[in-house]
């Protein structure tokens, strides 16, 4: 059977080879087991069921929380050429009852539902008669009340082994920890099953991460690297979602807001645009993000930080599903380290669980200071090995200057010691510039020893300075008096001189961005396949707009990439690309061989032109 898996990887979504854990994860369902599968995002879970079921006599049946994702899911599938529906409250009563009338007659091969809807006793008593292949449960850990995206609804799930033991169950997720995969197998009450846990590492993305100085410039500069290319831009309040999606459609860019105080037609709007458009930028809170299937999203930005590195790490995960070179870009600054803790501190939770949520922080605030590939400690927080440097983020790009921080770091703590403890950032460093102004006099500040030591860098050195001595805990932030800095006990030693402190080099934007778009940063385009790209995205476009589908769903990136690269004249050339399978070169091979035609013939012109000149 996994002979006949393979061949329906090769010939009808046009793959060569399978990818990480999906085999293991096909071969447990064909051999009607159990299996409990963690991919990252973009890993290729769908394929894991989606294979055992096209394989496997009868129905596959796949629970899925949300209904975009589902309508996605059977579109593209659909366009393979599969006989696949779903099933949920958008249709009318007469289109499910025709669905229902061709599950009876074996007419159907995959089935999407929403969880309510499947537990429904009608959805029931329909699937006791029918062929079935296997249950597919994907984002399983929806069952976890632990985590922060619960359903009710999935815990009803549980009844499927029950009703249907000896139909294969395979539940998907990207997000779980241990305690959340033994509730996973616990709640969907899976048989021994398969536990195949695939690398954390996504490979295509680029993680660059830098300190705040002048935010907006900063992100302007980052998305000239992205012109035409579809994206997120996190912020922390909605406020700042609307201000910056308006000011960045001011700089001539198709940006549109998304936070949970939108009218809920309006973000759903939006939400279409970002799918169905190209090059969308959302600028959004964290209220975007779950079960956004888009897989050519190029590129994840902060303004803000994320809560921990777990968030980051599911946020920035939107970006580059489709395997193809992507960034997750963020800034954050003294001030977002300050503002973030002291959240924590004043939130009314209860003082372990700020405690909790304060470690969590301080693992990110770290992470964003390290000196060492940051995919390395990015995977060590989620417990996974990589090499030392991974050639793909900021650190490895352009590693950091480090100095010896020591004689520095004493100034700073003994002016915050002399002026008692009781002030914030911006007055402890307008002490150590020397700055004559109205607090400095009103407290006598002018007169202490350290007033004016400072004067050898700058206020935004001295920032960078003390942002570091907060993420490493010799300065502490108090939340309860405004933000005033406090020694701690980790100060001592520093102040008396027994340890010494290496700090990084703030430097903006170390690395060089070249070429105007992500997906295509690693191939240098020659001019006449700049045009070729460009004649090909159109090709694309109209036909997505003739099947009223989503570009992607057509062809993902990757595989127009690959036409540029191998201009394929012929079926038999096209039939290599990875990605064209036997439906989608019967339907769309063509149109895309001509397009490569034209654009030989427009260039084979502008030759002759030349020539006539
Ligand atoms: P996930 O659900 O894990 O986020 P998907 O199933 O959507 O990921 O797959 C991500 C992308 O990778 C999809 O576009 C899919 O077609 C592609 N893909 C999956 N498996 C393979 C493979 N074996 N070879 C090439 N591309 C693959
Ligand atoms: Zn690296």
């Amino acid at each position: 059977m996994m002979d006949e898996a393979r061949a329906v990887l090769r010939n009808l979504y046009g793959y060569n080879d399978f990818r990480g854990e999906q085999t293991a994860a096909i071969e447990a369902t064909l051999a009607d087991r159990d299996a409990l599968v963690i991919m990252p995002t973009g890993g290729g879970k769908s394929l894991c069921y989606q294979i055992p079921s096209l394989v496997r006599e009868g129905v596959g049946i796949v629970v899925s929380p949300l209904i975009a994702l589902m309508e996605d899911q059977v579109s593209a599938l659909q366009q393979l050429g599969v006989e696949a529906e779903f099933l949920n409250s958008t249709l009318s009563l007469q289109q499910q009852s025709a669905i229902s009338q061709r599950l009876r007659d074996g007419d159907i091969k995959l089935l999407y539902v929403a969880p309510e809807r499947l537990l429904q006793p009608a959805t029931l008593a329909l699937l006791e008669n029918l062929d079935i292949a296997l249950f597919a449960v994907d984002e399983a850990h929806c069952v976890s009340q632990w985590g922060h995206d619960f359903r009710q609804d999935y815990l009803g799930l549980g009844q499927l082994k029950q009703r249907f033991p000896d139909i294969p169950l395979i539940a998907l997720t990207a997000t779980a920890d241990g305690r959340t995969r033994a509730e996973i197998v616990e709640r969907l009450q899976l048989h021994q099953p398969e536990v195949l846990i695939g690398g954390f590492d996504r490979p295509n993305i680029r993680y660059l991460v830098s300190p705040k100085q002048d935010a907006r410039r900063q992100l302007l500069r980052f998305l000239q690297g992205h012109a035409g290319e579809a994206g997120i831009v996190y912020c922390m309040s909605r406020n700042k979602t609307e201000s910056t999606s308006d000011w960045l459609s001011k700089q001539g860019y198709q940006a549109l807001p998304y936070h949970a105080g939108l009218p809920a037609e309006l973000r759903a709007h939006h939400q279409q645009r970002f799918l169905r458009e190209e090059g969308i930028i959302i600028v959004a809170t964290i209220a975007f993000g779950m079960g956004i299937d888009k897989p050519d999203v190029r590129f994840v930005a902060h303004l803000d930080l994320p809560k921990s590195v777990e968030s980051y790490y599911q946020e920035t995960g939107r970006a580059g599903r489709d395997g193809a070179p992507s960034e997750a870009w963020m800034v954050y600054g003294l001030q977002d380290v300050v503002r973030l803790g002291q959240m924590v501190d004043s939130s009314n939770l209860s003082d372990e669980m700020k405690r909790f949520e304060r470690q969590k922080l301080n693992r990110l605030l770290g992470w964003c200071e390290v000196t060492r590939c940051r995919r390395k400690a990015l995977l060590a927080y989620f417990d996974q090995e990589a090499p030392d440097e991974c050639g793909n983020c900021d650190v490895c790009l352009s590693p950091p200057r480090t100095w010896d921080g020591t004689e520095a770091a004493q100034k700073l703590l003994s002016t915050i010691y002399r002026t008692g403890q009781r002030f914030g950032a911006s007055h402890v460093i307008d002490v150590l510039l020397g700055k004559e102004n109205e607090k400095v006099r009103q407290h006598g500040h002018e007169t202490l020893s350290t007033f004016g030591i400072g004067q050898d860098r700058t206020a935004s050195q001295w920032q960078s300075v003390l942002r570091q001595l907060l993420v490493q805990g010799y300065v502490f932030a108090d939340a309860e008096r405004f933000g005033a800095l406090r020694l701690t006990e980790a100060s001592r030693p520093l102040l008396r001189g027994d340890i010494t402190l290496e700090l990084r080099e703030d430097v903006v934007e170390k690395v060089v961005r070249k070429g105007k778009s992500a997906v295509r940063r690693d191939i240098e385009l020659s001019p006449a396949d700049e045009v070729l790209w460009e004649t090909l995205r159109e090709c694309r476009k109209r036909l997505a707009s003739e099947q009223n589908v989503p570009p992607y769903v057509i062809f993902h990136d990757s595989t127009l990439l690959q036409m540029v690269e191998l201009k394929p004249t012929s079926k038999n050339e096209m039939a290599d690309i990875s990605g064209v399978g036997q439906a989608k070169l019967d339907r769309f091979g063509q149109a895309f061989i001509d397009a490569i035609e034209q654009s030989f013939m427009s260039m084979d012109a502008s030759v002759s032109n030349e020539e006539m000149e």
